[in-house]
């Protein structure tokens, strides 16, 4: 079968000649799902239908399964952890088989990146969502082809303060705190990022939290993860804490705007490039984002040294432009897809 790196208009990534990744393609045995955040398990549904397996970390099976009903008790969410791989039969007469491996991503909890080894020994990659290139997330390099993602790959792009980024953030958090509650809004993924994050650099005040999100701490906190003390909202104990007034609350990105609440509000915003921006009398946005700037992008590519760089046009708003800025860094084989 006809083996390949490219992504579709559905979105989906493909690798090889049997493996779908981030979205649906028909006729692949497996889909793999590199992390939990919507744009990247879109068509799940198909997904279980079609597809034979459905490879996950087990960070991102949690959310998963806390996300849709119908993968809580299927056989076919198959759990690969960072490191290991699985084999995928090519031709059952012939048994010959491609070899996929996840690679760990600096991104939400769970995420990773995908290389997959076709019969020949020709290597395919996929970074998935990441930022911290060559620190928390390892470059794939040498493979024969690799598909990047660049949702920050647009001009004027650049975080000059991400270095800094989680320092900015805490210091906020903690002199809020000082002033009373504190609210934080944020994606899915990047809410649990920062709530460990809050912890390791000495934020100790209660976390209340939604009964979805307190179910995925719960479940995460089983994997490893430490979260201090946190508690249901609506609970005879976060009602005693809510009295109290200091604690910091998580809850969902768009609930932002809508919410009037006792307290801070702090809205953690991607596409925000200053640290932190004070937008109402108790409202704060701040530019924390999990995903490589332009610098960043333009790092992992370089260092990547692969064969073949195809920018993921179906995530980025400037892939074309990005592409022909590679090309000015003397790369030859730079194309975007789908065009
Ligand atoms: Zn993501």
């Amino acid at each position: 079968m006809f083996s390949v790196a490219t992504v579709t208009e559905t979105k989906a990534i493909l690798l090889g000649s049997q493996v779908t990744v981030d979205g649906f393609t028909p006729r692949r045995k497996v889909r793999v799902i590199t992390h939990a955040h919507a744009d990247h398990t879109k068509d799940i549904g198909k997904s279980l239908s079609y597809q034979e397996t459905i490879l996950v970390t087990e960070e991102t099976a949690v959310f998963l399964k806390h996300t849709y009903r119908s993968l809580r008790s299927t056989r076919k969410l198959v759990v690969l952890k960072p490191g290991q791989t699985y084999k995928v039969p090519v031709d059952s007469r012939r048994g010959g088989y491609e070899v996929i491996k996840f690679v760990k991503a600096s991104h939400i909890p769970g995420s990773v990146q995908v290389v997959v080894e076709d019969e020949e020994g020709r290597t395919f990659g996929y970074t998935g969502d990441f930022k911290e290139p060559g620190t928390g997330t390892p470059v794939l390099q040498g493979l024969d082809a690799l598909v990047v993602d660049a949702t920050y790959g647009c001009p004027l792009c650049i975080r000059k303060y991400k270095e800094t980024m989680d320092e900015e953030l805490v210091r906020l958090v903690l002199e809020l705190l000082g002033r009373g509650p504190v609210h934080v809004y944020a994606y899915n993924g990047k809410l649990q990022e920062v709530m460990e994050l809050l912890r390791l650099h000495g934020v100790d005040a209660p976390y209340l939290l939604s009964r979805r999100e307190f179910l995925i701490a719960k479940d995460l906190e089983k994997l490893g993860y430490t979260f201090g003390e946190y508690f249901l909202e609506g609970s005879p104990e976060a009602k005693e804490i809510e009295r109290d007034g200091w604690y910091v609350r998580f809850s969902k990105f768009h609930n932002f705007r809508q919410e009037r609440v006792r307290g801070s509000k702090v809205l953690l915003d991607g596409w925000q490039f200053v640290p932190v921006q004070k937008v109402g009398p108790n409202a704060w946005r701040v530019g924390f984002s999990d995903h490589a700037d332009l610098e960043d992008l333009e790092y992992y590519v370089l260092e990547s040294k692969a064969g073949e760089i195809i920018i993921d046009a179906s995530r980025a708003s400037a892939a074309q432009w990005f592409a022909s800025r590679l090309e000015l860094y003397g790369l030859r084989k730079v194309s975007y897809r789908p065009i």
